[in-house]
């Protein structure tokens, strides 16, 4: 069975959400390319990024969605879920109003995909130890409640950052596998 999929190409689409300033441009910027700004905006980066990656030997393309800032004027669109078979739902883990936010972005992620999107709670900005609002049992707590995967990660020193994206992609690849 191995030989005969071996040229089957997968392609995900993988959409970030959350508040705005959370982090997920940077996370994005992370992990596809290695970088990280300062002081974004929060409006950088493209709309979304391919990125190829390899599960059980196979090449896998995950596209991934940036809001690219939209969140800011309520402006994400359904074409936006459309078709999204995977989604990392992020919070910043020093500003408890950004978690106070999850069960909104759950509630739009379900209103416009499909029911078994698979999804990762990211608790991003780790590397700010001394101004935690969120603490990681309340995350962790959140995602069980709600049948979600969680990490925290901080797209500043890379931490988590490749395993928040790869968690996904398996989790979608072993299911339609
Ligand atoms: P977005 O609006 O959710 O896309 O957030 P951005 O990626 O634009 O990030 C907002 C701000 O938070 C920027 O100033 C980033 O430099 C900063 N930031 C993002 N991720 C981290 C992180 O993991 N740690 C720290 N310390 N700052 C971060
Ligand atoms: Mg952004």
């Amino acid at each position: 069975n191995g030989d005969e999929q071996q040229n089957q190409d997968y392609l995900f689409k993988i959409v970030m959400i959350g508040d705005s300033a959370v982090g997920k441009s940077n996370l994005l910027a992370r992990f596809a390319r290695n970088e990280f700004y300062p002081n974004s905006k929060s409006t950088i980066g493209v709309e979304f990024q391919t990125q190829k990656m390899q599960i059980d030997g196979k090449e896998i393309k995950a596209q991934i969605w940036d809001t690219a800032g939209r969140e800011r004027f309520k402006a994400v669109t359904s074409a936006y879920y459309r078709g999204a078979v995977g989604a990392l739902v992020v919070y910043d883990i020093c500003r408890r109003q950004t978690f106070d936010s999850i069960g909104r972005w759950l509630n739009e992620l379900h209103t416009h995909s499909d029911m078994n999107v698979v999804i990762i709670l990211v608790g991003n900005k780790m590397d700010l130890k001394e101004a935690r609002e969120v603490g990681t049992a309340e995350g962790k707590a959140l995602a069980e409640a709600r049948g979600l995967f969680f990490i925290e990660t901080s797209a500043l020193d890379s931490s988590n950052v490749a395993a928040a994206f790869q968690t996904v992609v398996k989790e979608i690849y072993h299911i339609l596998s």
